[in-house]
């Protein structure tokens, strides 16, 4: 038989949005329940070195998310390794079924469930992620110093990406399997006239190679979409920038969404639509997506909720 369970908050994600919100909801006597899912620890605990979480000039992305969970654990936070699939904001207190069967319910929900890049899905891209391969400019950039590197992608992200590489590597080129671009107009200007960056049109990455030991990336095989010719790009650096995938499936039908299915949430606040249910992280944020912005903003979230269950008392 299933059992049901009440709390004041339920925090549903561990990344550091999640474990932030865990510290301070368990700091506010909250006494709340975070459930893990699927990826304990969420997106850093995909890479290696992280060199832009204040306090560590470099810190090992999976060492960062287990002292995070030992720290919400330390402050009281009740820490389960389930899955939510399927939640029920239509009433209160809310209602949160969970993989193992048991039920949750809570009288304030805080998603953290974050969001996903995408990737191209080739064994080599696999192989080197974190060695070489990379879906975030902003994280690992700083590493391509000197560098020749490629930008695979036509959208916004891939212009701004390439741009924003430029000012590390020694030569960025722009690999996109049509021939034009689907970003704005202003950023294909800056991109036309920024001499570091070469654009090759109708290709795609066939396989990205390199060494064992240490591992790392030598270059890509790109094919011409047209002609199936492959030719080699050597390089040091590869970022897949063609989009990013926010995990808000279970409340797509009960939230308001914004940017192809990020939470909309009020402005300088963690409030979405539904009074008592508060979203954080990357689940919302299209465009900083850190893990310092999602920790402000799961932090940002446990204060809301606070607030929202003193008010309700
Ligand atoms: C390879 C890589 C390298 C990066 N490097 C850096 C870096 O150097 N510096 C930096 O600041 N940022 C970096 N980032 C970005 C950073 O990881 C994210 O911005 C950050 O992790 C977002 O935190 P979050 O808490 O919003 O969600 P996430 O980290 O995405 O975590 C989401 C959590 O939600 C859980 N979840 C999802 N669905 C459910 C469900 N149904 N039930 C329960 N739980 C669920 C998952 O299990 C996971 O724990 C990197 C990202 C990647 C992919």
């Amino acid at each position: 038989m299933s059992a049901t369970r009440h709390t004041k908050v339920l925090i549903i994600g561990s990344g550091p949005a999640g474990y932030t919100a865990g510290v301070y909801a368990s700091r506010a006597m909250l006494e709340p329940i975070l459930i893990q899912g699927i990826e304990p620890g969420g997106q850093l605990t995909t890479t290696t070195e992280v060199e832009n979480w204040p306090g560590d000039s470099e810190v090992q992305g999976p060492d960062l998310m287990v002292r995070m969970e030992a720290h919400a654990r330390a402050m009281g936070c009740e820490i389960i390794g389930d899955i939510v699939t399927n939640l029920d904001l239509s009433k209160r207190p809310f209602t949160a079924q969970t993989d193992s069967g048991t039920v949750y319910t809570a009288d304030a929900v805080i998603l953290c469930t974050g969001a996903r890049a995408k990737w191209l899905g080739l064994p080599s891209e696999e192989k080197f992620k974190g060695f070489g391969v990379s879906a975030c400019a902003t994280c690992d950039g700083f590493f391509y110093r000197g560098m020749e590197i490629v930008v695979v992608g036509g959208g916004n992200t891939a212009v701004e990406e390439a741009l924003f590489l430029t000012n590390f590597a020694s030569k960025v080129t722009l690999i996109h399997r049509r021939d034009e671009l689907r970003a704005e107009k202003i950023l294909i200007n800056r991109l036309e006239k920024n001499p570091k960056i070469e654009t090759l049109w109708f290709h795609e990455i066939e396989e990205v190679y390199g060494t064992d030991a240490p591992l790392g990336v030598e270059g890509v095989k790109v094919k011409h979409t047209k002609t199936g010719e492959i030719t080699d790009i050597a390089c040091k650096g590869v970022f897949i920038a063609i989009g990013h995938a926010p995990a808000s499936e279970l409340v797509k039908d009960q939230l308001a969404l914004h940017s192809g299915g990020y939470v909309s949430v009020e402005a300088g606040s963690t409030r979405t639509a539904i009074a008592g249910v508060f979203a954080a992280g990357d689940l919302t944020d299209h465009t900083y997506r850190q893990a310092v912005t999602s920790a402000g903003m799961g932090c940002m979230a446990a204060l809301d909720a606070e607030k929202f269950i003193a008010e309700q008392e």
